[in-house]
């Protein structure tokens, strides 16, 4: 296999839009597990062969997926469950009393970890959000200040002008944390360049298997916190007194216990064959298909009871959408049952946004009622035009027909 083959695991004539919630996995993040699981080892457990191989396997994952975001040499690299995890993690890790800001239109993740949370308005332009922040952080805060900002919306795809974002917050001296769930699968992200100090992610969404994700970002904080999570491997010394411990610096603080190697090395390989990939043809091809979704969807039923959320703008391959009258769970239902296709529907854990925005199109297509949840179509890598006009065929002829 070369190494930028790009070939996902998946159902044979399943129809799969819903990468925005989980990706299929990489085949070849797949083979990188079942390779190594003969060396079943223990990381950082000690000088035996299987130990130390899978320490090295394990660091080197660390290593490339630092360099897949452009991390500086003096980041650290935590491996995390998730996203959710990882942001969870970066509150916790904290100075006392950080102010933390944070857009309205965030994911629950990116919402509510925060113990001191500043909530701005969700803006209504990208330009908005860069004079919004501008306006909030001249308050003189007198504590630390976190901006975290997601980097692509999952609700809307709308990718948020982060580099600009990292400037105003550094310009009023405080930090910037980019949610790239969504982001990190459809667009190359470089730490340095782009001016972010925190960043999280989650291998499930870029083509790698459940239960691995990362915090990468500046150690000082990170190194300064008490561990959230206290055990093996997170010390550096254990007393015989009840709470002398000495705990160890660096990304092992953080993750006490056995840790997921075989998660991290499929995410690793995700990470070096979508390096060694064109993404800029990826993410063109991506544009495409998403152009010819938006179209398709716009065409159905004469824009009357389907309505598009999201105004124009730089996007990922995500499309949420409301239809007058249905409910969004029986639809995604028939669309999986009916057509094999498979879609996301309810308020995609960003319930302000999401409500306000089935609020905004019901107004705007005249409805007399507000659809109490919203479907959404995302793509990938293994779209195809063919799945998108499935979609777009199926929605047409149920939204057709009487109901
Ligand atoms: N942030 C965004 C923008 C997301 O879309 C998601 C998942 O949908 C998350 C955070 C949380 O990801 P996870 O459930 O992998 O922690």
């Amino acid at each position: 296999m070369s190494s930028t083959d790009l070939s996902l695991l998946g159902i044979p004539g399943f129809v799969n839009l819903d990468y925005a919630a989980t990706a299929p996995c990489l085949k070849a993040a797949a083979d990188a597990v079942n390779e190594l699981l003969p060396w079943y080892g223990s990381i950082h457990r000690g000088a035996g062969a299987l130990s130390q191989r899978c320490t090295r396997e394990y660091e080197q994952a660390r290593q490339t997926i630092g360099d897949f975001v452009g991390a500086r040499a003096e980041d650290h690299v935590i491996f995390t469950r998730n996203t959710t995890d990882a942001l969870n993690l970066l509150a916790h890790c904290l100075p006392r009393g950080t102010t933390v800001i944070t857009f309205g239109g965030e994911h629950h993740a990116n919402l509510l970890p925060w113990h001191y949370p500043v909530r701005l308005p969700v803006p209504s332009s990208p330009g908005e959000a860069i004079r919004s922040l501008g306006q909030a952080l001249a308050v003189n805060f007198q504590t630390d200040v976190l901006v975290s900002v997601t980097g692509a919306s999952n609700v809307t795809g709308e990718i948020w002008p982060i580099a600009e974002l990292a400037q105003i917050a550094h310009r009023h001296g405080a930090r910037i944390a980019v949610d790239a769930a969504q982001l990190a699968p459809h667009v190359p992200i470089d730490l340095s360049a782009l001016g972010i100090d925190y960043l999280a992610l989650s291998g499930h969404k870029l083509y790698a298997p459940f239960g691995t994700g990362v915090l990468v970002g500046r150690s000082d904080w990170l190194d300064a916190a008490v561990p959230l999570t206290k055990g093996g491997g997170a010390t550096a010394r254990v007393g015989d007194a009840t709470h002398d411990v000495r705990w160890a610096t660096g990304p092992a603080r953080h993750e006490a216990g056995t840790p997921n190697l075989l998660g991290a090395v499929a995410l690793a390989k995700v990470c070096a064959t979508l390096d060694a990939a064109d993404r800029q043809a990826l993410f063109d091809r991506e544009q495409r298909l998403l152009a010819r979704l938006r179209e398709g969807l716009s065409e159905i039923a004469g824009l009357e009871e389907l309505r598009m959320f999201g105004r124009d703008a730089r996007r990922i391959g995500v499309v949420s959408f409301a239809v007058k009258g249905r409910d969004s769970a029986q639809i995604a239902e028939i669309l999986g049952q009916k057509y094999q296709i498979g879609v996301r529907d309810g308020l995609f854990c960003a319930h302000p946004l999401a409500r306000r925005l089935l609020g905004e199109a019901s107004v705007r297509a005249g409805w007399e009622g507000v659809p109490a949840t919203a479907l959404r179509a995302s793509i990938g890598l293994g779209t195809t035009e063919a799945d998108v006009d499935a979609l777009i065929h199926a929605l047409a002829a149920e939204l057709n027909a009487p109901h």
